[in-house]
């Protein structure tokens, strides 16, 4: 079989034991004689398959009960809009952390909605880091706090979340939700695009605190309504079920992995791989990140020169490392390493790198 370590970005890699599964029940879903592309989403086939995955997601990020999990479409992009045109009111001021280019997205969206400014950005120095919880000073009359967990592109990560006390804090976790235990009872909305870390593209996990989102602008576009997605339990209208049904199928396989902290103990591991040679070898794979924002899910460097970079993307690739090319808006190099990738996947590249290194060094 010609499958190769796949450490693209978005759509990314998924557990093949899941894809196996897929491949068998695709004919004849639960015994309905058709497919879960075919069925209604009505149907109690579905709805087996939407409520086991709630629960099992429940279950793995211990989500307190005053918390409701529900799906959307739109990717995460949409979300940037959902967030302020349900939380931002006249009046209010809606505060941004600016450590990459989805944070900048974010935040321009919101703008067009009401007020908002950026109370950190690391936009001068190549969003190298996110702020230490310190560093956040928010405006009067603030509306919430966005952040974004985890840069994709740049490869920074949040380990300690700004302390908000009575402002609402509403995360991007698009790139690293399931990958590891973090405090959700901090946060009151979190959203995340399947496609890096949970599933398929086309679907928008959503947690959010249920008073949080209850009694918003009734004159707000539906599908842009967090309380009608919450309250009709995703099943406003016709919801993307074949996404769901992976998110349910990755959700059983982190249980079956152990649970979020078995997860982080490999995603640790696979990460501390990739960085122990960019601090070996500095001046040839020269990380982006500062030390104390590397991401666990996406490891970006440079090398000496772009001809290098080409060669590193080229080579892998014929090795069976695929996907290794920077974002098209910053170059160098990218590896994700999703809770998909197995640690042969980090291990294999992390060969790659000392036999490239000694190949090409002057
Ligand atoms: C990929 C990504 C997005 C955008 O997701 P789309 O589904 O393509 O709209 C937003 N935020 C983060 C952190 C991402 O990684």
């Amino acid at each position: 079989m010609g499958r190769i370590f796949n450490f693209n970005a978005g759509p990314a890699a998924l557990p093949l034991e899941v894809l196996r599964e897929v491949q068998e029940e695709l004919l004849d879903f639960d015994g309905t004689g058709m497919s879960v592309l075919e069925i209604s989403h009505r149907s109690p086939a579905f709805e087996k398959v939407l409520q086991d995955t709630k629960s099992d997601i429940r279950d793995l990020l211990a989500l307190p009960e005053d918390f409701g999990i529900f799906f959307m479409a739109g990717g995460g992009s949409l979300q940037f809009s959902c967030v302020p045109y349900n939380f931002l009111s006249e009046g209010k001021v809606a505060a941004y952390a600016d450590t990459g280019s989805f944070s900048d997205k974010a935040f321009q969206e919101a703008e067009k909605v009401g007020k908002a400014v950026k109370v950190f950005s690391s936009k001068a120095q190549g969003y190298d880091r996110v702020p230490r919880p310190e560093e956040i000073r928010l405006p009067e009359q603030c509306a919430y706090l966005h952040i974004t967990g985890n840069n994709t592109i740049e490869g920074t990560e949040y380990f300690d979340y700004p302390e908000t006390g009575d402002i609402p804090l509403i995360a991007d976790m698009s790139s690293e939700i399931l990958s590891r235990p973090f405090p959700v009872e901090k946060f009151s909305l979190i959203y995340s695009g399947a496609q890096k870390n949970i599933g398929p593209a086309g679907t928008v996990l959503v947690l959010a605190k249920k008073d949080f989102v209850a009694g918003r602008d009734k004159k707000l576009p539906v599908m842009l309504n967090y309380e009608t997605m919450l309250d009709k339990d995703s099943l406003y209208n016709t919801p993307p079920v074949f996404a769901i049904y992976i998110v349910g199928k990755v959700a059983k396989w982190l249980k079956k992995q152990g649970g979020l902290a078995a997860v982080e103990t490999v995603n640790r591991k696979k990460a501390a791989l990739l960085y122990d040679l960019l601090d070996t070898y500095p001046e040839f794979y020269k990380g982006r990140a500062a030390k104390d924002s590397r991401s666990i899910m996406n490891v970006t460097f440079n090398l000496p020169s772009k001809e290098l970079e080409a060669k590193f993307a080229e080579e892998g690739k014929q090795q069976g490392l695929g996907g290794l090319k920077g974002h098209r808006s910053v170059g160098g190099i990218r590896a994700s390493i999703y809770n998909a990738m197995p640690l042969a996947g980090c291990e294999a590249l992390a060969a790659f790198m000392e036999k490239f290194y000694k190949d090409n060094v002057k």
